[in-house]
Order: structure tokens, then sequence, then C-alpha cells
């Protein structure tokens, strides 16, 4: 036990599973969490067995479980005639070869669990980190109220905008990446009539994708919509969207997609933004996990995920050390983080351009690669079979 004191900004995903995993190590942890009652965005969240396995191993596999779809495939669909382009199994096949599911969750769900498993003294909400000051002796978290915390470490799990990011790297905004996303929930008694199955469903056409699945138990059909737009100007990053702006988005889809957005009385619009990776993420004391320092676009559906792998490898990284050894340890920390998350960033971004293909050559090539998936590829090899805990080299994405 080293009995670190750890100071954790920002009580989301990637914080709570953070605090999980530190609690483990045998740190002294506490998070703060700027908004007063925390609650996930209504919308759904894929989570694939290279962060379910770290989940299970905090004593959670029960409670997830029993709020989680478990999806048997993935299926890719052509934009317009709904043709299956390609499949890849997920389901037992998944969880036979990696030895974790791959789960869909509504996303209050996910984090209500991580939060709960959480000792109530741990996690203290209405806390708005302003600044974190260090010495060689330790670090001071300071809130908006005045109130300063003392500890050995402080991560900065605060998101795509994190104050502690720019504490330590100075103002550098978010890139907008040309793609908004219209996101929402349907009961699914309201889609009984297309006979949807238990999948990741992704249909890819010219400048957008569309993607559903199920969420909540199969109570909910969660979707993604996304599609191309030239610039942001809202100051706020997300916003109410309008269920006939979406429908517009996908003027000549299939008409299932219509009858999908037809079925919601809300959309909440979001602007995409990612950053390009960051060369380092910690100053001495001090580190970054999660969206606070690899945001990325969700085409390989993994933010979430790597922010969770994230609190896994720091917490091994601190595991027995004293207060003087810190700064190496979060050295090592972002050392086996950072070429991982940066080639899912990179392959993300990739994905914006294969994904919204319009018809031609180039479509016709990616269609005939799709076709050719068996299976499990060996893309899915390096991404879910690997084990944040055990600190080790990355495999190329191939
Ligand atoms: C459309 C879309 C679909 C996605 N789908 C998937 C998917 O299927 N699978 C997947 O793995 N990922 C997915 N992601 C990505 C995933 O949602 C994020 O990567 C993940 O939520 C990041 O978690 P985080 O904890 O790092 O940041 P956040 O979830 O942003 O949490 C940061 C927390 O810090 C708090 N905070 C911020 N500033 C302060 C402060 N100054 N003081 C105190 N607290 C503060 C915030 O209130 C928030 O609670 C998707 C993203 C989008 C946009």
């Amino acid at each position: 036990m080293s009995g670190l004191k750890v100071t954790v900004v920002g009580g989301g995903i990637g914080g709570s599973a953070a605090a999980l995993a530190l609690l483990r190590a045998g740190c002294d942890v506490h998070v703060y969490e700027q908004v007063a009652s925390k609650s996930e965005v209504g919308a759904g969240i894929q989570l694939s067995p290279n962060a379910t396995r770290l989940l299970h191993r905090y004593g959670l596999a029960d409670a997830l479980g029993g709020v989680a779809v478990k999806p048997s495939h993935v299926e890719i669909k052509r934009w317009d005639d709904g043709r299956i382009l390609g499949r890849e199994e997920l389901g037992r096949a998944v969880e036979e070869a990696y030895g974790a599911p791959y789960y869909h969750f509504h996303r209050a769900d996910l984090l209500s669990i991580l939060t709960a498993a959480l000792p109530a003294e741990r996690l203290h909400s209405g806390w708005r980190c302003v600044d974190v000051r260090q010495t060689n002796a330790g670090a001071t978290t300071v809130f908006d109220d005045g109130t300063a915390i003392d500890s050995d470490v402080v991560v900065g799990a605060d998101g795509i905008h994190s104050v502690v990011r720019k504490v330590l790297f100075g103002d550098e905004r978010p890139r907008f990446s040309g793609n908004v996303a219209y996101r929402g929930l349907a009961r699914a008694e309201r889609l009984t009539h297309l006979n949807l199955e238990h999948c990741a469903t992704n249909w890819m056409g010219p400048g957008g994708h569309f993607v559903h699945y199920f969420v909540s138990g199969g109570r909910f059909l969660n979707f993604v919509a996304v599609s191309e737009q030239d610039s942001w100007d809202r100051e706020s990053w997300n916003d109410r969207g309008n269920v006939a702006d979406a429908k517009r988005c996908y003027a000549g889809w299939h008409p299932q997609i219509h009858q999908i957005l037809g079925a919601v009385d809300e959309t909440f619009k979001w602007a995409l933004f990612d950053r390009p990776p960051l060369s380092a993420w910690s100053v001495g004391r001090v580190t970054l996990l999660g969206d606070a320092c690899h945001p990325m676009l969700p085409y390989m559906a993994q933010g979430a995920a790597q922010a969770i792998e994230d609190g896994a490898t720091l917490a091994a990284c601190l595991t027995g050390i004293a207060p003087a050894g810190v700064a190496e340890a979060l050295a090592n920390y972002e050392t086996w983080r950072k070429p991982r998350t940066a080639a899912i960033q990179l392959a993300a971004r990739g994905n914006a351009t294969t994904f919204h293909l319009v018809d031609g050559v180039e479509q016709q090539k990616r269609d005939a690669e799709m076709a050719a998936w068996v299976g499990l590829s060996p893309r899915r090899e390096a991404i879910f079979g690997f084990d944040a805990e055990r600190l080790q080299p990355a495999a190329p994405l191939s």
C-alpha cells in the first residue's frame, strides 16, 4: 500500500473509474466533481472488453451485467438500400476470445454504477477546480470558493475543456472536426415493427454515418447521427437539436433511418472536437487522463474505454511508490499510455473519412475490404486484447 494522497479533478467515467483503480492500489483518493448532482447525457455508450475486463476486476460485473445489452455483432449497412456491407462478431465470440464482454449501456447507468462503487466520503460534488499549484514536496488543488486541498498527486480527469490541462500546458482550444452528431433515445416499443436485432448497426454514406443500438436492457434504442458541417459558431459545444433538421441531413437515405429519427421527441446536437496527440501529459506531480489529454472522435467507440485504461495503468504505476517517487511514476504512466491512445485517436480521425466516402472507387474499395471481414479482425485483437494493468507496450493497430 502506497498510501499516496491523490486528488482526482472530474467525476465523469474516466475520473470515477480511475478512483476505483487507485483505491485498489492503496491510494488515499478523493474525487472532486464540479456539478452538484452529476448525471450523464441521455445517450448510449459502447464498452469493449479492454475496459469491461478492468471494471469486472473492480467488482462491478453483476451491476454492469444487470443494466447492459450484450450485442451479438456489428453490422455495416449501405446508406440507400440497406445492403449489409460487413459483419463482425461480438457477443460470445468476443467474450471467449478476450475473457470479458462487449456491452452497450445508457451512460447514466454506467456512471451511476461507477460512482456508487466509490465510498460516499471520497466523491465530492459541486467542487469546481480553478487552479493547481505544485512544489517539489506536494501539489495543491484550488477550487472556486478559494478552498485549497493538498495532495501528493493531482489527476486532471476534467474532460475536453480541462482546466488542469490548461494550467499545465496553456490554453490551446480543441479542433472542430467538421462533424456534428445528433444523439437521441427512442423507446423500443415505438420501433417493434422494424424487428431490430440486439447488435450495433452503422449505416455509412456520403458525408455521414448513422449508428444505432439498444441500451438499458433493451428498453431504448440509442442513435448517433453524424453529418458534416462547415463550422460551429455556438459557444456551447452541445445544444438541443431539432428532429426535422436531423432528418434533413439524411435526405435520400434508407427509410429505416427516418423511422428511427421519427420515433424520438427530442435530440441533442453535439459538435465533435478532437486534438492532435499531446507530446506530454504530466508536469511533476500533476497528470491528465481521458478526454483531458486524448479527446478523440467517437468513430472507434474508444474514448471512455481509453479513459478507463488510463486509470488502470496510472494505478499500476503508482503502486508502492513513495511521495518522492511520484514524478518518475507519472512519467512512466504517460510513456505506457501515449503511443496507444495516440494510435487510436488517429485511427478514429481516419474513420471520419472512411465512413463518409461518396459513392465511387474509394467507396467500392472500402466495401470490398469490409465484405472480406470474417470473425474477429486483427485490429480488434490489438484493441480488445490489451490489458492496461499489465505494463506492456501496445501492439500496433493493423
Ligand atoms: C457522440 C459520442 C459518442 C461516443 N461514444 C463512445 C463509445 O461508444 N464508447 C466509448 O468508449 N467512448 C465514446 N465516446 C467518448 C466518451 O464519451 C468520452 O471519451 C468519455 O466520456 C471521456 O470521459 P472523461 O471522464 O475523460 O471526460 P468527461 O466525461 O467529459 O468527464 C469530465 C468530468 O469532469 C468534470 N469537470 C470538468 N471541469 C471541471 C472542473 N474545473 N472541476 C471539477 N470537475 C470538472 C465534468 O463535469 C465531467 O463530469 C463518445 C463521445 C461522443 C461525443
